[in-house]
């Protein structure tokens, strides 16, 4: 196996091209990224290189590993499954762990929501979500609908829709000519958009509002969808919306036969301390998208939950969501997740979420709310991030072309801990940031070592800046 890096773009900042296999035997060292040492074990927070070398998981990876490494219950759910049946595919069967998972995603989801549409992941999920949404447009003859509009500084996944929908510029600048045609306002992030002296509410208006002007711009009878993470995750590092924002989204599009898609890859399946990030904006969407820690990283699974008008449009209407993966539903994903999310309700793990959250939070804000470089600590839950400023009077970002997230990262993972950053914009919308996202079994002494290991790496990074 082979990890195959681009060199040259700076200290510790390889641009992967994370390939396995390779013709030649040894490899040629040239070849692998100094930043991706080989995992060889997991156990709870810890992961441990082929060096012996510890690592804290203060980020579930890409927030995924929300039940930690090696956990038993779920270790035994994927072997029972595994000697039982491995794979039967959906066009032929149904299994007992598709349709349980299944079950108790439908029983425990936002009031509407009916369905559940068991895919491999969270890009797969989005596109599905897409699709049903321009098919429940068709089957109900309305053609026109077609646009898709979601924010500025947001990440829906990495395969042509999924893309095309995000607002991450960097992540779309090259494939542009490949992409449907999107429309992005802004998000709802107060910390570089809220005015000095504008109130909560006069703000969640204002951003809403951009939701209604656009419409009104593309005509309301061609709009397909909104599509929205509740809490933004990768792009802007847990950024939570403000006041009602939400619920003025729903209302718009409710008015306008708009359909409200909550993106809840990253920060869903209780990463914010609710099981759904939408329960504490009190809202309900027509589609909801959810993977990472719905299997935990035991399995690569997502979903699409859907509202009963929608399923019932398409199955009183053609009957067929012409859709459909190789993988979906496969009997292993569901079985990992179904024991994944059994025991995070058993032994009532998001109540340390919220308990954990608030401990994190506190810590962090005892750690940077003074210092000089950090413009920002925010999150919900144990899903908190910092974000660098160069001034935080002015909150000017630092140049992104220093790479400060990846120096910061480098640094964490020198002192045994795994943090998930990201860059800045030229345009200064927002400065490099660094998530934490730490499984939901962490204790206090857990994060008071993650807290304290990030400060070094935060001041290593910047000492190599500043
Ligand atoms: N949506 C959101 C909000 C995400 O954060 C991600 C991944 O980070 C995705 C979709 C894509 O998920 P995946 O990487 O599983 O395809």
């Amino acid at each position: 196996a082979s990890t195959i890096a681009r060199p040259g773009t700076g200290a510790h900042t390889s641009v992967l091209l994370e390939t396995v296999g390779s013709r030649h035997d040894p490899p040629s060292p040239s070849l692998h990224a100094p930043s991706a040492p080989p995992a060889v074990a997991a156990r709870g927070l810890t992961i441990t290189d082929s060096e012996g070398r510890d690592y804290i998981d203060a980020c579930g990876g890409a927030a995924v590993s929300c039940l930690g490494h090696g956990h038993r219950d779920v270790i035994a759910a994927l072997h029972e499954q595994a000697d039982t049946l491995a794979y039967a595919h959906t066009g032929f069967f149904t299994t007992e762990a598709a349709e349980r998972l299944g079950d108790r995603l439908v029983a425990d989801a936002p009031e509407g929501i009916g369905h559940a549409y068991l895919v491999s992941g969270g890009s797969e999920a989005v596109e599905a979500a897409l699709k049903l949404a321009r098919q429940y447009a068709t089957e109900r003859g309305e053609d026109g609908r077609r646009h898709v509009i979601a924010r500025r500084q947001s990440y829906h996944g990495n395969t042509l829709g999924a893309l095309a929908t995000g607002g991450n510029e960097w992540r779309r600048a090259q494939f542009k000519p490949l992409l449907m045609e999107t429309h992005h306002i802004a998000p709802c992030f107060a910390y570089r958009e809220q005015r000095e002296a504008e109130s909560d509410a006069d703000y969640a208006a204002r951003a809403a509002g951009e939701l209604e002007t656009k419409i009104q711009e593309l005509g309301p009878e061609t709009v397909l969808a909104f599509v929205a993470e509740p809490v933004v995750g990768a792009t802007a590092g847990a950024v939570p919306p403000v006041g009602d924002y939400f619920r003025r989204i729903q209302e718009i599009c409710d008015r306008h036969g708009v359909l409200l898609v909550l993106d809840e890859v990253m920060c869903g399946m209780g990463r914010t301390g609710t099981l759904h990030a939408c329960e504490q904006e009190g809202i309900s969407p027509d589609l909801m998208t959810v993977a990472k820690g719905l299997g935990g990283g035991y399995q690569p699974i997502g979903a699409v939950l859907l509202s009963e008008r929608i399923y019932d449009a398409i199955s009183n209407g053609s009957g067929f969501f012409q859709h459909g993966h190789t993988y979906m539903g496969h009997p292993m994903a569901a079985a990992a997740a179904l024991a994944v999310q059994e025991v995070i309700a058993r032994d009532d793990l998001l109540a340390n979420v919220r308990e954990m959250g608030a401990h994190l939070r506190a810590r962090l804000k005892e750690t940077f709310g003074r210092h000089a470089h950090v413009g920002d600590v925010r999150g919900r839950g144990l899903f908190q991030a910092i974000e660098l400023v160069a001034d935080r009077e002015t909150k000017d970002p630092f140049d992104p072309a220093l790479k400060l997230h990846a120096r910061i990262k480098a640094a964490a993972m020198e002192r045994g801990l795994m943090v998930y950053p990201m860059g800045g914009t030229i345009d200064g919308a927002r400065g490099d940031h660094v998530l934490l996202a730490p499984p939901f079994i962490v204790e206090r002494e857990d994060i008071d070592r993650i807290v304290e290991r990030l400060a070094e790496a935060v001041d290593a990074g910047l000492g190599e800046v500043a």
